[in-house]
């Protein structure tokens, strides 16, 4: 693991953030970046062998090789007829005798040889001898007992082949990969019905701040209720962690570091939301400074500027801001690429696309932006993007009518009505 101090992109300091150009500000790419180099992932031997059931977007922790050919042999892709190629005419027409029926679970094991045909239903494997099926609407029903064809088909028309799904032998599935719909249908093809998987993280997250509230109970002046752990237990719901709610924790240092210390020592990563900034009640990094390791950056981004990134004993830290938007950029941007490396998983970059802003866009140079808003297209395929509203880090309704960030580099400042914007759309992680 590398050593948190000895990285010369790191700010040590605490300087405000209130400063709008600021040179000790990192981009969101060298943070996300020393973030991961800095994880260990879940070790080799800290796996599970669980039923497929259960499976669904968990990490695998091996290799799936198959141990069989998919399909297991040859079948048919039409309800119609299997019968040799070399019985199909040139020109004109040939009679065909219908010698037996081939259903699906229901072979027909003995030989067809020239001359002959098998009824055959789709999915059914195909007779030892036959290698083409003929679709019944090509052929000419003579009775029940034999058939006329004419010389449009061809050797292995409508034959899937055994194995042309997977061979055997074949690599079909590779450790770290989180296991989709579609991955759960493919092992069980291949007769899979358990599989090993990387545990899951244990995840602990709470609130800090005397204002908050608990739902449920009445709102007191200066009081609001809490929602970071609420945006957070959704989000880490779909990581598929085990998490604990820590709930809230006022501006209190002792109680701050009775509960940091107690989850580091049954969790694998600690999450906090609020008091990372220079204000009288934020306590986080002082806390954090006695208890464990930690790095404070100023990350040149917008929404969530201040982040604390650190270890408590074996567990990593994430120290975000308390703005509800910035806890849910800051979570998209450092945290789930973090939980998704330490819980094995192989990283693949964010699909970006490219649309055509409806909104006036605004926003002041020096730093990454992430506003949010509404990907559509036109019905003739234009990609295009409207912002959802008023785009303050405290304004959670534009997160929640909101289908994707729309990403203003550093150097961007206005964006006019019809030109080119990056976005992030959010369907894979919120
Ligand atoms: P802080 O970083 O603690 O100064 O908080 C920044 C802003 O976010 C303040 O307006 C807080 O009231 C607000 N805030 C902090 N935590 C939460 C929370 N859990 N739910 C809603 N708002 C919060
Ligand atoms: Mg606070």
């Amino acid at each position: 693991m590398r050593n948190l101090t000895n990285n010369d992109t790191l700010q040590l300091n605490r300087p405000s953030c209130v400063d709008e150009y600021d040179p000790t500000t990192i981009t969101v790419d060298v943070a996300r970046q020393f973030i991961l180099d800095y994880i260990k992932p879940l070790a080799s031997t800290d796996w599970e062998r669980i039923p497929l059931r259960h499976s669904m977007d968990r990490v695998l922790a091996e290799d799936i090789i198959a141990e069989m050919n998919v399909p297991p042999y040859d079948n048919s892709a039409m309800d119609g007829f299997a019968l040799h190629a070399i019985d199909i005419p040139q020109n004109g027409t040939t009679t065909l005798k219908i010698v037996g029926d081939s259903l699906a679970g229901h072979p027909f094991l003995e030989e067809c040889s020239s001359g002959e045909c098998i009824r055959i239903m789709t999915g059914a494997m195909i007779p030892a001898g036959c290698n083409t099926i003929i679709p019944q609407e090509h052929v000419e029903l003579l009775g029940a007992e034999s058939i006329k064809i004419d010389g449009r088909s061809r050797l292995g028309d409508n034959v899937r082949s055994a194995g042309e799904d997977i061979r055997l032998g074949q690599t079909v599935l590779t450790c770290g990969r989180r296991l989709t719909a579609a991955d759960l249908g493919l092992l069980s093809s291949l007769g899979v019905n358990n599989v090993a998987v990387i545990r899951r993280l244990r995840v602990a997250f709470f609130s800090t701040g005397d204002e908050l509230q608990a739902t449920g109970e009445p709102l007191q002046p200066g009081q609001i209720y809490d929602s970071n752990r609420y945006t957070l237990f959704g989000m880490l719901s779909r990581q598929h962690c085990d998490i604990t709610d820590l709930g809230v924790v006022g501006d209190d240092p002792v109680h701050l570091y009775n509960t940091l210390e107690l989850a580091a020592k049954n969790h694998d990563v600690i999450i906090s939301s609020g008091g990372v900034s220079v204000g009288a009640a934020d306590y986080i990094h002082q806390v954090m400074s006695e208890l464990g390791e930690i790095v404070f950056w100023k990350v040149a981004m917008k929404p969530g500027r201040p982040l604390i990134f650190g270890r408590l004993q074996k567990a990593l830290f994430f120290g975000l801001p308390g703005n509800p938007v910035a806890v849910m950029v800051s979570f998209n941007q450092f945290v789930q690429p973090a939980l998704q490396r330490f819980g094995g998983e192989i990283l693949h970059p964010p699909l970006i696309l490219r649309a055509q802003t409806r909104s006036l866009l605004k926003k002041r140079a020096g730093r990454t932006e992430y506003q949010r808003g509404i990907l559509s297209q036109t019905p003739d395929g234009v990609s295009t993007v409207c912002k959802t509203g008023d785009q303050g880090s405290g304004i959670l309704f534009s997160m929640s009518q909101a289908n994707c960030f729309i990403v203003l580099t550093a150097d961007q400042t206005r964006v006019e009505i019809g030109s080119t914007v990056i976005v992030q759309p959010f369907a894979t992680w919120l």
